[in-house]
């Protein structure tokens, strides 16, 4: 069985998340280097679904908030929305999705 990420080393392990079946380069802790790619940046244990258009860092469901579909920030940068788009004006669009939401 060859590593399914490089497809040249022999795979040791299969990655908890995705399956694939990966060689020690490409093994990070019980998951594959995909995956790990992948991970949201906030928890580090679920796969992200998108990227916060705030800080840039991945996120999984449960650490975002949806703004509107296809949209979504998460958590940290949603309690500090106000103060974000005070400082980035060109982000004020988010607050206006928020505000027509409710
Ligand atoms: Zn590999
Ligand atoms: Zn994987
Ligand atoms: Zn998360
Ligand atoms: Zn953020």
């Amino acid at each position: 069985m060859l590593c399914e990420v490089c497809e040249e080393r022999k795979a040791v392990a299969r990655c908890g998340i995705c399956g694939r079946w990966v060689c020690e380069k490409h093994l990070e802790g019980n998951m594959c280097a995909i995956c790990k790619e992948l991970m949201c940046d906030v928890c580090g244990v679920r796969l992200s679904v998108s990227r916060c258009p705030l800080c840039g860092r991945l996120i999984c469901r449960e650490c975002s908030v949806e703004l509107q579909p296809g949209i979504r920030v998460c958590k940290d940068c949603f309690s500090r929305l106000n103060e974000t788009v005070s400082k980035y004006p060109s982000l004020a669009y988010l607050t206006r999705l928020l505000t027509e939401k409710t």
